[in-house]
């Protein structure tokens, strides 16, 4: 079948992202061939093309780990899927048979796939997927259900999963402006948590409260950590959702509470922060890694969207050919919520 990609052919700023057409081979077995309705840009979308992901690519490469797609092609043994159904492709498939998977950790499966990472992405007007990575897409338009599963999955598997927040907790949210930051407010508003956000200049501040921030705080002034204090009655607060990194994750740390969770979902901003260990251990911090999600984690969230539950928010809707635009976009910090490309 002949298509239309966004190509990759090496490392390096936007500018490598070219669109190209290109011949896509037939669906093996267990594969099915998509059109790409929708693709969300993420963040490691931009480290994955620059190379900061650490993650090794085989060139030319296509990204795009958010797809909403349509069946138009199957190969032998794809699962029940037919010529015209709606999906949604999970960002981390799974490989349902390693030890995590066996105990309930898919998130950290030894042999997952990941679309835009591990084989070509959702950059494109039609892929192959692997059957097994699918979900019914619900009855939303193309580019809400985009905007859900990486940034809602993470953050419901971060607060839900690894925090385990209660109502009435004190939930602190770091980069609220953002597409995780976003989720992770309204997911803790969900929860009967109170989140308060971390947004870097006052252009946000109005969007973290639309997404159920009780507090806003902004980041650029000093003494941010001594307001977050102030807000939780010099307690600090319970749980935190740091993915900034560098002094973001210091000044997180250091405003939680006596026996608080701070759960590290990234950290590019400053891969290596300074960790007070005589303060952690007298107050019995916890510092835990989220990584990616579940298939369950997804689905809990699509159907919390589908419900009006948890509303993500989308940015920006670009054709596939303005890619490049859309990653200065993020880059630049502008965006609120998702950056999604239509092809
Ligand atoms: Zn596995």
């Amino acid at each position: 079948m002949r298509t239309r990609v966004v190509m990759m052919r090496e490392l390096g700023d936007e500018t490598v992202l070219v669109p190209e057409d290109v011949d896509l081979p037939d669906p093996g077995p267990g594969e099915v061939v998509l059109r790409v309705l929708a693709v969300s840009v993420n963040h490691l979308d931009l480290e994955l093309r620059d190379g900061r992901s650490r993650m090794p690519l085989t060139f030319p490469h296509v990204l795009g780990r958010e797809v909403v797609g349509e069946v138009v092609e199957t190969g032998p043994g794809a699962g029940g899927w037919t010529t015209g159904d709606r999906v949604v492709l999970l960002p981390h498939v799974p490989c349902g048979g390693c030890r995590h998977c066996l105990t309930g950790s898919a998130n950290i499966c030894l042999n997952g796939w990941m679309p835009g990472i591990h084989g070509w992405g959702g950059y494109a007007e039609h892929m192959i997927a692997p059957a097994r990575g699918l979900l019914r897409a619900p009855d939303l338009p193309v580019e809400t259900i985009a905007a859900v599963p990486i940034s809602f999955g993470t953050a419901w598997r971060a607060l839900e999963s690894v925090a385990r927040i209660t109502p009435g907790e004190w939930v602190l949210v770091a980069g609220a402006g953002g597409a995780l930051g976003h989720a992770a407010v309204q997911v803790a508003a969900l929860a009967g948590a109170r989140p308060i956000a971390l947004v870097r200049d006052d252009n946000k501040a109005e969007f973290a409260r639309s997404c159920g921030a009780e507090h806003v705080v902004v980041t650029g002034e000093t003494d941010w950590v001594d307001q977050v204090r102030t807000l939780t009655d010099h307690r600090g607060v319970d749980a935190v959702v740091e993915h900034v990194g560098g002094a973001s994750f210091e000044g997180c740390l250091a405003a939680l509470a006596p026996r608080g969770r701070l759960v590290v979902a990234g950290g590019h901003g400053g891969e290596h922060p300074r960790i007070d260990v005589i303060e952690t251990f007298r107050n019995e911090w916890q510092v835990l890694g989220v990584r990616s999600q579940r298939p369950d984690d997804v689905e809990r969230v699509l159907g919390l969207v589908e419900q009006g539950r948890l509303r993500p928010h989308v940015d920006s809707v670009l054709p596939l050919e303005r890619a490049a635009e859309a990653h200065r976009r993020i880059e630049s910090r502008q965006a609120t919520g998702k950056v999604v490309l239509v092809p």
